[in-house]
Formats: structure tokens, sequence, C-alpha cells
């Protein structure tokens, strides 16, 4: 193949520059405007549950400042899925807070509940206060045990903040990532879902922690003719020319959904039979994941190979792969924070690959990545 097929590459619907076109044409070429406004309530509809929705400079921003209004500062610990992207707990540590990383369970790959209970437990008797918020992930677009996460949040009264980034269009029984939580994260970095080159938002319960939230992100001016401020805020608002492309990618967006979910459903035919091989797949008939990436573990005794043996061959044959995210308890940035592990996302860890997904993906790439893995493990 002369092509490189990659993981998950940004895909325009066309539309984008139009709308481009009129920021610049009616010179909204700053960070708020009309398609900040549309962006906004077209993906407001899309989320559903009454939530309000903000637009940002990324979902970094988005989780940095849900954390904020939950009140995170310094000396404070925050419960935190430790099988994910760093963004999911960095912007705890920019408050001077701790996380706490709570390992995962095998079902969903996401924070195992009976242990968030172990956890809380703990660092009550530990430290005589409580974290004061959980952040669970539905990572690869797999949705968390999010049910028991909220009620084992609800019986310790710790607000959760949901970190949909990799999870826009997924669902658990037919409601939306990203809204089961006070506040719920989204990304719109380059290979997520869908793209506005860089940016996020934060789905955020009603109207006044909207206004709170751009309050924050457009450095906390305070209502007087000249620049006043009682608070440290943020740039984190995202531009009228992003929002631009956010707009012509809302047009896909269920496209996109849509084709994820049917490679998805290649490689699980592909993989069926397949000795060693295994496809992460929706535990149940609650689960809907929107398959942002296929994953697959690759255990060694079975297979005959390994998931760092089929990457580098698979890069040979011009196939972007990844590890799976490296659990934050095992980087060296959080090596003293306070952990619940069970083993379960290291050895995730050692032995899984993410494969291409993406809106760029063709059915005939799928059969030459079949092909590719499938001589890997017979090699
Ligand atoms: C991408 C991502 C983020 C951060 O989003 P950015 O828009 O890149 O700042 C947060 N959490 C997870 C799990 C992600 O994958």
């Amino acid at each position: 193949m002369d092509k490189r097929i990659y993981l998950c590459l940004a895909h325009m619907s066309g539309k984008e520059q139009a709308f481009i076109k009129e920021a610049f044409d009616t010179n909204w070429v700053v960070p708020l405007g009309p398609n900040v406004n549309a962006f906004e309530e077209e993906l407001k509809h899309f989320v559903g549950q009454n939530k309000e929705v903000v637009a940002l400079s990324a979902g970094t921003a988005a989780i940095h400042l849900g954390l904020i209004q939950l009140g995170v500062g310094t000396g404070d610990e925050v419960i935190c899925q430790s099988f994910t992207f760093c963004a999911s707990a960095n912007p705890v540590a920019y408050q001077g807070a701790t996380p706490v990383f709570v390992d995962s369970e095998e079902d969903t790959w996401n924070m195992d509940p009976v242990l968030l209970e172990e956890a809380i437990k703990d660092r009550i008797a530990k430290t005589g206060k409580k974290p004061k918020a959980i952040v669970p992930v539905h990572l690869y677009g797999m949705p968390a045990k999010i049910d028991e996460i909220c009620v084992i949040a609800a019986k310790y009264d710790i607000p959760v903040l949901e970190d949909a980034a990799e999870a826009l269009g997924s669902e658990f029984k037919g409601q939306k990532c990203g809204t089961f939580g006070t506040f719920g994260v989204l990304s719109f970095n380059g290979n997520k879902m869908i793209t506005t080159s860089g940016g996020g938002a934060l789905i955020v319960p009603d109207e006044a922690s909207k206004k709170q939230t751009m309050f924050y992100a457009t450095q906390a001016r305070e209502p007087f003719p000249h620049y006043q401020h009682e608070k440290i805020g943020y740039n984190y608002r995202m531009s009228n020319i992003c929002a631009g492309i956010g707009r012509g990618q809302m047009s896909v967006l269920d496209e996109h959904i849509a084709h994820h979910r049917h490679v998805h459903e290649l490689y699980a035919k592909a993989f069926e039979n397949l000795e060693g091989i295994t496809l992460k797949s929706n535990p149940d008939g609650r689960f809907n994941a929107n398959y942002w990436l296929s994953t697959i573990l690759i255990d060694p005794e079975k297979s005959g190979t390994n998931y760092d043996e089929v990457r580098v061959k698979l890069d040979a044959k011009g196939i972007e792969t990844r590890p799976l995210w490296k659990p934050m308890h095992l980087q060296p940035v959080y090596a003293n924070n306070p952990r619940y592990v069970t083993g379960v996302s290291e050895r995730l860890f050692n032995m899984g690959l993410c494969i291409p997904a993406g809106p760029w993906v063709t059915d005939a790439d799928v059969d030459y990545i079949v092909e590719q893995i499938k001589a890997c493990c017979t090699e």
C-alpha cells in the first residue's frame, strides 16, 4: 500500500470554510460571535438533558474550569481514573490539588465503582476530609459504569466531573455521555470525533453555570466600564473562527459516529475467530460506545506475538497504531500520588493496541489491517 492509514484523521464536511468566510466577512474574528453561539446551541441540542454548553479553547481548559467551579483548590484531593490521557488529571495539579488514582474494571476499562468507594472511605480515614470531586473517563468512547459511579458519588455527596473528551455521541442507557455528572467535558482536538482544529466544551447544568464558566473563560472580568478583577480568570474561550469549523463538523457528526461504529463492526467480524486477539466491544445493551478508536488486546501466549511487535510490523506496512494510554499511576510525574489499583489498567497497557477507526478508514483498509494483524499472529 502506498498510502498511510492513520488512527483518526480530521475529516471536513466542506461546509467549514463557508462559516469561516462568514466570520471574516462580518469581522467576527474574535473569541465570541455568531459561530460560537450557534455551535454551542447545536452541541446543547445534541447532548440533550436540558444541559447548557460552553465552547472553550480545549478539553483540558474545560476540565480546569469545571474543577474551579467545584471549588477544587490547594491541598484538596480529587479522585481520577488512572487509565486515561494526562489531561484528565493535570488540571487537578494546576489547582494545587492532588489527583488520587483509581484503577479500571474489566468490562468497560473505566473507573471501577467498587474501588472508587474503597478509595473514598480510605481517603476520609487517612486525611479526615472528603475528596473534592470524582473524574471518571469514557475511554476510547466506551461509557463508564456511570450509574454506579453516580450512586456512590451521591452517597458521599461528592460531585462528578465526567471526562467525555473521547466519547462525543456515546450513550449509556440512551443518555449521552457527558450529561450524567455536574459537569461534562468534550474535546474537539485534531484527532477526536470531530475537530475545531483545537477546542473543547464544558457541559454545564444551567444558564447560571454557563455564565460563570464564560466569566472564568474570559479573564474573570467584573461588570465595570474599566477592567475590574476580583477573581483569577483564564483566556479559555473558543474563537469564532474555530467555532465555524465546529459548525461545519456538526453537519457530519452523525455520519462520523456511524462510520466509527461500522469500522468496529467490521473488525468484530474479522477477529471473531482469531485466537489471541480480542476486540473491545460494548459489554451489554446498556452501553453504546461511539468507538472513537477501535482497540484490541493481544494475548502473547495465544497469538504468538505481542502488542509491540504488532505495532512495529504494522508501522512498516503503513498502518498507524498506538499502545493504550499508560495509566497515570505509572507515570513518573505522578509517582508519589495516592493510588487504588488492582493491576487491571497495567495489564491492559501491556497487551493493548489502538487500531485505525477514523472517517478516512475504508472497508478495504480494514481488510488490509486485519490481514496484516493475522500475518503477525501466524509468523
Ligand atoms: C483529548 C482528551 C482530553 C483533552 O482534550 P484537549 O482538547 O486535547 O485539551 C482530555 N481527556 C481525554 C481522555 C482526552 O482524550
